[in-house]
């Protein structure tokens, strides 16, 4: 089969070293194999808030990071929802093809719904999973490479995709989540990594930056360092940072520090993620709000054409 890849983040803030681990090296080393497509979901920054917020520059900066990690424009089409409306016209027929009871039971939502900063949960955060259908099948992307939460969705899209072939004939196919190294990568206050939640290391953030959040990370009253994701998360958390930039197994780590203790596992954390992240902040210095202008402009023309013609295909297997 010909394989197709479709990912994308929501332009809330700069990336972060979980969705590097989790989505952005794969992303790098897949592309050129397969046809790639990488989304800005701008709409879907509206789920959880009520305003879309800085979205222009949000979305520059989006792109920035693309490229900063190694995000080839000329072998990835990188574009955004907005520009896009025959993609979110498949919205309709395949909102159709999903009970809310399944909208209901989604994981992911429920934990989104729960971080949320609205008073009101709305209809968007229960309806977006499907509108990441039409992400993924607009362009009949096979594989997505994402992080851990994503993978209630990757099944909502599945289950989009059987239902639509069923009723109306083979059009779609059935993708597959492809998972990272590091799936689910933790913050530095111990949940789940993200943009909007403030326990983030931004792939941009300089030295200092870097450096006064790893010195805030909470450690625990034990001096001597061990891993264990059980008993001691936030030193494990650590270590996983360590150990993923360096290449290395955190274990490994650990027994080096050993009688070290926090400040050394907080030293040796620091200068990992530095030395990891100088490269990529060398690259995004390199490049202005004109670059990701102009890569966007160019993508969002590829991508609409493409969304121009699964949007006919769906109409005329519906009979409209
Ligand atoms: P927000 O808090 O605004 O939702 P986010 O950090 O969750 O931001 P998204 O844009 O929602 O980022 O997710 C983009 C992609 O990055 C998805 O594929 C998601 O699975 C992956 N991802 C996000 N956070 C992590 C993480 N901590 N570990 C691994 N993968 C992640
Ligand atoms: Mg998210």
């Amino acid at each position: 089969m010909n394989d197709v890849v479709l990912t994308g983040d929501r332009p809330t803030g700069p990336l972060h070293l979980g969705h590097y681990f989790g989505s952005l090296a794969n992303r790098v080393e897949l592309q050129g194999r397969y046809p790639m497509y990488v989304l800005v979901a701008d709409y879907q920054v509206i789920t959880d808030r009520d305003t879309p917020g800085e979205i222009r520059r949000n979305t520059t900066d989006l792109v920035l990071d693309y490229l900063a990690v190694g995000i080839d424009p000329a072998r990835a089409v990188i574009f955004q929802h907005s520009a896009i409306p025959e993609l979110n016209q498949l919205m309709l027929p395949f909102l159709s093809l999903v009970s809310v009871a399944e909208l209901r039971r989604n994981p992911t939502v429920k934990d989104e719904i729960a971080h949320s900063s609205q008073r009101a949960v709305s209809g968007l955060m229960f309806t977006y999973p499907v509108h990441q259908a039409a992400d993924i099948l607009f362009c009949k992307g096979t594989l997505v490479p994402v992080g851990k939460d994503q993978l209630p969705h990757v099944e909502v899209t599945r289950l989009v995709a059987r239902r639509f072939n069923e009723r109306y004939g083979p059009v779609f196919p059935l993708p597959e989540a492809m998972m990272g190294e590091h799936p689910l990568l933790k913050g530095l206050d111990g949940g789940k990594m993200s943009k909007s939640r403030g326990n983030a290391i931004a792939l941009s953030a300089t030295e200092d930056e870097t450096a006064a959040l790893i010195r805030k990370a909470r450690t625990d009253a034990e001096r001597h360092i061990t891993f264990d994701e059980e008993r001691r998360p936030e030193v494990a958390n650590l270590l996983t940072l360590a150990g993923l930039c360096l290449g290395r197994s955190p274990r490994e780590l650990a027994e080096e520090i050993g009688d070290g203790g926090a400040a050394t596992l907080k030293r040796v954390t620091t200068e990992a993620v530095n030395e990891f992240l100088r490269p990529i902040r060398k690259r995004r210095a390199e490049l202005g709000e004109g670059d990701a202008r102009r890569i966007l402009a160019e993508g969002n023309e590829r991508a609409r054409e493409r969304a121009v013609l699964t949007l006919e295909e769906v109409r005329q297997a519906m009979g409209f």
